[in-house]
């Protein structure tokens, strides 16, 4: 039986990837389902490739030309948000791949649960946004989330086989961006080009920046408390800026597993879509012929403060990593647009933690004002910031 595929966000970076792996197995791989926000073109040339039974367009200005290129197949075609929302709930859809970004990514996430569909979840600011709330629905639907995330598919990777052992303790790598090393002096000049030069990674813009801020890390650890049902002290993070050891796992006798591999996405994709099993590959494969040294240091946590306000979302619990979340969206997209410095972005994240309201134990509608109400306070710092 192939697995019926619906790709939220195809025509992004994780989108694009996961569309290479399905071309690699397409005895085990189907596409039904792929959705865009607003790259029409793309989203036109996917379907006609890989004939799914239906897309969704979210921009609803681009629906007509989404609708007129591939009226003349049997492909729906569908408009706006709400129908990415919906769609999952299709009988014939068996993995809901939520690739989408930022706060977009939560509610398909939970409809699709609702809805039963096993979840490979890229997306890791849904879990930030309401990880509580998130796990509980999957748990009471006996829906699996299996991670996307290269560390925390490592992660998963490490526990097959052990999941009644007790974990001491996971440990996050981080490559620590295109900034590693860099001085409080040298971080207030640093452009939005040097930004985004990952140097191992190829990401979209959100994550790149994110990774750069050692938020994304912050982003993670809150991921891995969820999935992994972990107390934040157990949670570690070290710089490898190698990038091939993925993560890890420390169990209670003291041992540690690593998974490695290449820097690159259509592994830990690949895992997710086809886990329990490992199907051959013909991506780029790790060899130690082309990596002379492993190294380790702990994260500057002094010059990249982004880590310990995630730390410290997370500790205060309730709707605040939501806040910080949203704060942190805000930021990266004016940071983009060169409203705000690099520095400006923690500035801005730990204010609108300070200024908005805190709700211990939050509902849905309360991570939607939450988050409403912490993106307006970041814009009207930003506002402040650049006079
Ligand atoms: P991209 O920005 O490359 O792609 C995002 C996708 O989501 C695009 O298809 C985009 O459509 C769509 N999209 C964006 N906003 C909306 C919206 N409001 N409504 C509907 N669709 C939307 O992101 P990435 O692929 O880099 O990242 C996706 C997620 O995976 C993020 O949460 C990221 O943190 C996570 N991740 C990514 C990694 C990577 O290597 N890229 C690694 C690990 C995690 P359109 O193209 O039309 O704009
Ligand atoms: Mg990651």
């Amino acid at each position: 039986m192939k697995r019926r595929i619906a790709i939220l966000g195809s025509t992004g970076s994780i989108g694009t990837q996961a569309l290479e792996v399905v071309k690699q197995h397409p005895d085990k791989l189907d596409i039904e389902v792929l959705t865009a926000h607003s790259n029409a073109p793309l989203l036109i040339r996917q379907a006609l490739e890989f004939m799914p039974n239906a897309v969704v367009i979210a921009k609803e200005s681009m629906y007509q030309r989404v609708y007129e290129a591939l009226d003349p197949y049997d492909i729906k075609v569908y408009r706006g948000s709400e129908s990415i929302e919906q769609i999952v709930e299709m009988d014939s859809i068996d993995i809901v791949l939520v690739a989408l970004v930022g706060w977009s990514g939560l509610k398909p996430t939970l409809r699709a649960i609702e809805a039963g569909k096993t979840i490979a979840l890229a997306n890791k600011e849904t879990l930030v946004v309401a990880g509580e709330l998130v796990t509980k629905l999957a748990r009471e639907k006996g829906v699996n989330i299996y991670p996307v995330d290269s560390e925390h598919s490592a992660i998963f990777q490490c526990l097959a086989g052990e999941f009644h052992n007790p974990i001491e303790k996971v440990i996050l790598t981080a490559s620590g961006g295109p900034f590693r090393g860099k001085s409080h002096e040298e971080l207030l000049k640093v452009t939005k080009a040097q930004a985004l030069k990952h140097p191992n990674w190829n990401m979209g813009c959100k994550v790149t920046i994110d990774s750069a801020s050692l938020m994304n890390k912050g982003l993670e650890v809150i991921e891995a408390k969820w999935l992994f049902n972990l107390a934040i002290p157990q949670i570690e993070v070290v710089v490898h800026p190698q990038s091939i050891i993925h993560s890890m796992v420390q169990f209670a006798d003291g041992s540690i597993k690593a998974q490695l591999g290449m820097p690159d996405m259509r592994l830990p994709i690949q895992y997710a879509l086809t886990y329990p099993t490992r199907l051959p590959s013909q991506f780029p494969k790790f060899s130690f012929d082309q990596c002379q040294q492993f190294t380790f240091e702990k994260p500057d946590k002094e010059n990249f403060k982004c880590l310990n306000l995630a730390y410290e979302a997370i500790r205060l619990g309730g709707n605040m990593p939501c806040i910080m979340n949203a704060a942190d969206e805000v930021a990266v997209h004016a940071f983009l647009r060169e409203e705000i410095t690099f520095l400006q972005i923690p500035e801005l994240i730990e204010q609108c933690m300070g200024k908005s309201s805190f709700v211990s134990n939050p509902s849905l509608s309360d991570y939607e004002a939450s988050d409403n109400e912490s993106r307006a306070i970041a814009t009207e710092l930003i506002g402040r910031f650049s006079k």
